[in-house]
C-alpha cells in the first residue's frame, strides 16, 4: 500500500477553533498511525480575510496541541505560478474555457432561470466561443451537462451527484486569482495528498473537484468527511457556546493530552473507552472508526477528562506546565522537587491548572491569610495549648517521617485530651489559611519543619492577640 500522505489546510481568516484542531487531528493521527506524512498548508489566497495574525494563531494552537507537520507550511499565496500552469492546461486540454460576461449578465442569467423555476445557473455563452486569454474574463471549467459523479466517502459512504446540478464554475476570478476548488486540487495533486479528511461542509465542493481530477488526470485522493462539532443544543459550535479557540482552552488550564483525548473521541471512538494517552490516541485511530455523527462539544466533560489527565501527568511534568499558571497567580517559582511534592497533594483534587494553581498558593507565601470564617471557627484561645505542645515537640524532632509525626500528634492528644479531628481542623487553618486543603499530614510533609512551626507560632500569635 502507498504511503498515507494527509493535510490540514485551514483559510487563517481567525484563531484555531476545536473544529479546525480537530480536523487537523484527525489528519495527524492518521499520518501518525500508518507511518505517513502530515502536511500544513496554508489556504490564503483571500488575502483580504487572511491575517498574518491569524497564520500565527493557527500554529501556536497546533505547536500547543503538539500536533507537528513533516512538511510545509505551504502557502496557497505563494503558489500562482502553479495555478496558472493547471488552469492553462485545462484550456488547452478543453476542459476549460475564457469566459467575458459581465456581473450584470451573470445575474441576468440567474434570474432569468429562477424565473424559469431553475436553479441559478451560468448559460454556457461563452462555452464554446474558444475565446483568447484578456483582461478581465475569468475562466470557466466546462462541466458534464449530464451523468452522474460519485463521491465515495470513507465516513458517509457513496453520495451521487447528478452533474446536471452544476453549471460551468469560476476556476479563476477577473484578477487572475484561482478559486478555492481550484487551488485545493491542484495542490492536493502536486503535494501527492492520497487522503483527504475535513469536514463536511466541503461535501457539495466535492463532485468539482473530483471533476477536476479527472480532467487534470489524476487518481483521486481517499475522501474522509467529519461531521461537525456542534454544540449542547445541536446547533453548529460558535461564540455562543462558549470560548471555541484551543488557546482559550490552555489558558482555562485545559491540558494539550486532554483537549487531544476529547477532540479524538468527538466523532471516533474505540469500543467504549474514553481515557486515551497520546501514544494510544495514535496506535488505535483509524479513519474508518469515525462515525456518521455529529460531535457534541461539552466544555464540562472536557474538564472531568482533564482532571483524569491531571491525575494520570506525573508530578514533575506537571510542574512545567503549571509554573506559568503560578505565574498568573502571582507566585514565582521553578519547576523544581518542592512544586513537584506540591503538585504530588493537589494532582487528585484539581479540574483546571488554573484550579491547582489557586490551591497550591498557600505552599509559598511568606505569611498565611486566614479566611475570616475559618479563623473564627477554629483558632480559638481553647486549642492555643494543643498548638503549643505540637511545637514544642515538632520543634524537638530531627526529622519529620510519618512515623514520628504521628506519634507527635498521638502525646498531643494525650496531653490535651482533644480527638485527633478536634485538632486536625485548627492545624489545617493554621498552615494553610482555610478549611479545606489536602490531608493534614501531606501537607506537613511538604511543607517541612521549619514553615510548619513557623505557620504553628504565627497562629498562636493571631490567637493572642485577636480580639474576642
Ligand atoms: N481551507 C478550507 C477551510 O479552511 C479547507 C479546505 C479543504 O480541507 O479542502 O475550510
Amino acid at each position: 500500500m502507498k504511503s498515507i500522505r494527509t493535510r490540514f489546510a485551514p483559510s487563517p481568516s481567525g484563531f484555531l477553533h476545536v473544529g479546525g484542531a480537530r480536523t487537523a487531528l484527525f489528519n495527524w493521527l492518521y499520518a501518525r498511525h500508518t507511518g505517513g506524512k502530515f502536511v500544513l498548508r496554508i489556504e490564503d489566497t483571500d488575502r483580504v480575510r487572511s491575517t498574518k495574525e491569524s497564520i500565527n494563531a493557527i500554529f501556536e494552537g497546533l505547536q500547543w496541541l503538539g500536533i507537528d507537520w513533516d512538511e510545509g507550511p505551504f502557502y496557497q499565496s505563494q503558489r500562482f505560478d502553479i495555478y496558472k500552469e493547471y488552469i492553462e492546461k485545462l484550456v488547452q486540454t478543453g476542459h476549460a474555457y475564457y469566459c467575458t460576461c459581465s456581473p450584470e449578465q451573470i445575474q441576468q442569467m440567474r434570474e432569468k432561470a429562477m424565473a424559469a423555476g431553475d436553479k441559478p445557473r451560468y448559460d454556457g455563452t461563452c462555452r464554446d466561443k474558444g475565446l483568447a486569454p484578456q483582461p478581465g474574463a475569468v475562466v470557466r471549467f466546462k462541466a458534464p451537462f449530464s451523468g452522474t459523479t460519485i463521491l465515495k466517502d470513507i465516513v458517509k459512504g457513496n453520495i451521487v451527484f447528478q452533474n446536471s446540478e452544476l453549471d460551468d464554475f469560476v476556476i479563476r476570478r477577473s484578477d487572475g486569482t484561482p478559486t478555492y476548488n481550484l487551488a485545493v486540487v491542484v495542490d492536493d495533486i502536486t503535494m501527492g495528498i492520497n487522503t483527504v479528511i475535513r469536514g463536511d461542509d466541503h461535501v457539495m465542493n466535492t463532485p468539482k473537484q473530483i471533476l477536476l481530477y479527472q480532467a487534470l488526470e489524476a487518481d483521486l485522493p481517499v475522501f474522509a468527511h467529519v461531521p461537525m462539532v456542534l454544540g449542547n443544543d445541536r446547533s453548529r459550535l460558535s461564540k455562543r457556546h462558549g470560548a471555541t479557540s484551543v488557546t482559550a482552552y490552555r489558558d482555562m488550564g485545559i491540558l494539550a493530552d486532554a483537549l487531544i483525548n476529547y477532540l479524538a473521541r468527538l466523532g471516533w471512538s474505540h469500543g467504549d473507552q474514553e481515557f486515551f494517552t497520546r501514544q494510544e490516541l495514535i496506535s488505535k485511530f483509524d479513519i474508518k472508526d469515525v462515525g456518521k455523527s455529529a460531535g457534541i462539544f461539552d466544555p464540562v466533560k472536557l474538564q472531568a477528562l482533564n482532571a483524569d489527565h491531571i491525575k494520570a501527568c506525573n508530578p514533575e511534568q506537571l510542574a512545567h506546565l503549571l509554573v506559568p499558571f503560578l505565574a498568573e497567580a502571582g507566585i514565582e517559582t521553578r519547576a523544581d522537587q518542592y512544586l513537584a511534592k506540591v503538585i504530588s497533594t493537589l494532582n487528585t483534587r484539581s479540574k483546571t491548572l488554573v484550579e491547582m494553581a489557586a490551591a497550591a498558593r498557600f505552599y509559598f507565601i511568606e505569611k498565611v491569610n486566614y479566611e475570616e470564617k475559618a479563623a473564627r471557627k477554629f483558632l480559638k484561645p481553647a486549642i492555643a495549648p494543643a498548638l503549643e505542645s505540637l511545637v514544642s515537640k515538632l520543634e524537638k524532632l530531627s526529622q519529620f517521617s510519618e512515623k514520628a509525626l504521628e506519634e507527635v500528634f498521638l502525646q498531643t492528644m494525650e496531653e490535651t485530651g482533644l480527638k485527633l479531628g478536634k485538632i486536625a481542623q485548627p492545624v489545617r487553618v493554621a498552615l494553610t489559611g482555610t478549611s479545606v486543603s489536602p490531608g493534614i499530614f501531606e501537607i506537613i510533609d511538604v511543607l517541612g519543619k521549619e514553615r510548619v512551626i513557623a505557620r504553628l507560632k504565627q497562629a498562636l500569635e493571631f490567637i493572642k492577640t485577636r480580639p474576642q
